[in-house]
């Protein structure tokens, strides 16, 4: 990919109003990554943020396997990296009464169990990992701008008009107070859960918000000597009052190895929300961690509301929203700045398709016709999973309105030689299971699906594990899967096939008794004007098939071919040769992207 000098005529200031081609609202996970996958196909933007600066509270932090895939394909997954907590350090995630305290449980997760890691190494060629929003906006919006977005901090979104040829966005400057006009072909919403430009464009939702209250505090201290054995990025810990509001349960998280922390703990939203001070702070923090005398640095705080909430439809004409704007929920799976990043992965190089002409507008439809069920897919998935924390509560009999010490009774309990004791103990293997649909969902993470008219299906159903299709992925080639991943290479390279499905085109996948496919798809990005790279796999081509992985995964025969999307999905397939390839791949290609239709 090349990438512009950011200084496009378009965006000079012309008359009254600032001009591009895409103006994005917001600079969190889903607006700095769509400048950055704009900007990279050479899409002029202009990103406006209300603060001054990205995220100042370390939020979001597991880093799915699809994020980091596409972190990899923009070539920014070594700077992500560079700044993360790795995969290992991850998931020995511990139950407990306090960090100090008994050990209730725990479970390996993100895939470290020895028996996930091989689900994990074999779907990706990148692990998950663990970065701190502070840490991961500021990566995506240097390299935005690096690459042509011109990024506005300190400037707000207040209302839009569209008409047939764009979008006119009015924005204030909040260190001035001067409002001026943007002017764009396109506008993107990723103005967070409160998105203004969702309520502007009136997206329909179902669900509901403020469900549950969540405070979050945050802190310094360094606890290597209780954690470092047993590394995590999260420990939970359930003691009097964590079965109020919240999460689940109380959370100490790492923020960075092992000295800075986030604490999320639940407050009653029906009632008054607490008053929060540095001492009062300072408590909890100790309660927590069960060390009473602990010296802790408080460095922040906050209130924020738990919702379950999803946008049914995720655009109304030229304006589009992404990330938390349409998908509101708690944190648990880690899903959040995951599935915004993925929004705008499936929506920017469709935008890109439509403003270089080789795709209509009808393909901006697609968006929403795909991600809106992903939307609704992850919002119920994180509350149940906040809610199937109630499964361990149950397991030690602990019941709402226990006193304090009632509940160190109970918890106290399962260590008992009775055969009540003998009851929780198995009660509380069954519950600490169930949590692997919290911290192991490898199926929700890498199998999202895509139905609409941007895939050519062939009547195959959606490809599912025939373990349990939330906890495991299944990789296939069933148009609307993600491209199925496998080394390849040859000698002196080894290669993902997903390195050799890049972001700026579509790409056709074959092997060396389908040939003439590469021929074919030649002659038709020609044709079309549409960007389309044929990769013949097999000895002496391109790639060839190192390990013979792509041939038994490929669910075609070696002169079909697979079709695959700019976002790594597969669009359509066939199973051998067609009579005229050419023909085929014009056919399927022109059903959708309607080139040449309205634009
Ligand atoms: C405690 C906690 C832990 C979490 N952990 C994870 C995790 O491990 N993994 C994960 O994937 N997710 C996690 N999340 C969720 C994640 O933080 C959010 O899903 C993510 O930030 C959403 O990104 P976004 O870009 O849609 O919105 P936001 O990050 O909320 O960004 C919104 C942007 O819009 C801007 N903005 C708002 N209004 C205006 C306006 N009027 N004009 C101009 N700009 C405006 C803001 O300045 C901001 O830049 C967690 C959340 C919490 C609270």
């Amino acid at each position: 990919m090349e990438f512009n000098d950011g200084l496009a005529d378009t965006e000079v200031p012309t008359t009254s109003a600032v001009e591009t081609e895409v103006l994005i609202i917001g600079s969190g996970p889903a607006g700095a990554s769509a400048a950055l996958f704009l900007s990279s196909l050479g899409v002029s933007n202009i990103v406006v943020t209300k603060y001054r600066w990205t995220a100042n509270t370390p939020r979001a932090h597991i880093t799915n396997q699809r994020t980091m895939e596409i972190f990899r394909d923009l070539g920014i997954e070594e700077q992500v990296l560079a700044e993360a907590t790795p995969h290992d350090q991850m998931g020995d995630t511990v139950f407990c009464t306090s960090i100090a305290g008994d050990e209730i449980g725990r479970i390996r997760t993100w895939g470290t169990h020895p028996a996930r890691h091989a689900d994990y190494e074999l779907a990706s060629p990148s692990l998950n990992c663990d970065i701190p929003q502070t840490y991961l906006e500021p990566i995506l919006v240097k390299n935005a701008t690096e690459r042509g977005s011109h990024t506005s901090f300190s400037t707000e979104y207040l209302s839009h008009t569209q008409d047939a040829d764009g979008v006119t966005a009015r924005v204030r400057d909040r260190l001035t107070g001067h409002e001026y006009d943007i002017r764009a072909r396109y506008l993107i919403g990723a103005d967070g859960a409160r998105s203004k430009v969702a309520a502007d464009i009136g997206l329909p939702h179902q669900g509901r918000m403020d469900i549950a209250g969540s405070m979050n505090i945050t802190f310094k201290a360094d606890i290597s000597d209780l954690v470092a054995h047993r590394p995590s990025v999260l420990y939970w810990v359930i003691q009097p009052g964590s079965n109020i509001g919240g999460i689940g349960t109380g959370l100490v998280r790492m923020v960075r190895p092992w000295d800075e922390w986030l604490i999320v703990w639940g407050y009653d939203i029906s009632g008054p929300p607490p008053e929060l001070d540095d001492d009062a702070a300072r408590q909890i923090v100790r309660n927590l961690l069960g060390v009473a005398d602990l010296d802790v640095e408080i460095t922040g705080y906050s209130l924020w509301g738990n919702n379950e909430q999803w946008a049914t439809h995720l655009q109304s004409g030229r304006v589009f929203c992404a990330g938390d704007a349409v998908h509101k929920h708690p944190p648990s799976n880690g899903l959040g700045s995951n599935t915004s990043v993925q929004d705008s992965y499936n929506l920017a190089w469709k935008i890109a398709a439509v403003l270089r002409g080789w795709a209509s507008e009808d393909l901006l439809e697609t968006y929403s016709a795909e991600r809106a069920p992903v939307a609704e897919q992850i919002v119920r998935r994180a509350n149940r999973s906040a809610r199937e924390f109630g499964q361990i509560f149950d397991a030690l009999g602990i019941e709402d309105g226990d006193t304090e010490e009632q509940m160190r009774a109970k918890i106290a309990e399962r260590a008992a030689d009775s055969p009540e004791g003998a009851r929780r103990r198995e009660a509380l293997r069954h519950a600490m299971e169930l949590k692997n649909y919290e911290f192991n969902a490898h199926g929700v993470e890498m199998g999202q699906f895509y139905t609409s008219t941007a895939i050519a299906s062939d009547g195959s159903p959606r490809p599912e594990s025939d373990r349990d299709p939330e906890l495991y992925y299944r990789p296939s080639t069933v148009p609307g899967a993600r491209l199925p991943h496998v080394w390849v290479g040859d000698a002196a390279k080894t290669l993902s096939t997903h390195d050799l499905a890049g972001y700026d085109r579509f790409t056709l996948f074959t092997g060396i008794s389908g040939q003439a496919w590469a021929e074919a798809a030649r002659q038709v990005a020609e044709k079309l004007g549409v960007p389309l790279e044929a990769v013949v796999i097999g000895p002496g081509r391109e790639v060839t098939d190192l390990y013979f992985d792509w041939a038994a995964g490929r669910e075609v025969h070696e002169d079909g071919a697979v079709l695959v999307r700019p976002d790594k999905h597969v669009c359509w397939r066939s199973h051998r040769m067609a009579d005229d390839p050419a023909a085929a791949l014009t056919d399927v290609l022109t059903g959708i992207l309607k080139p040449g239709g309205e634009a």
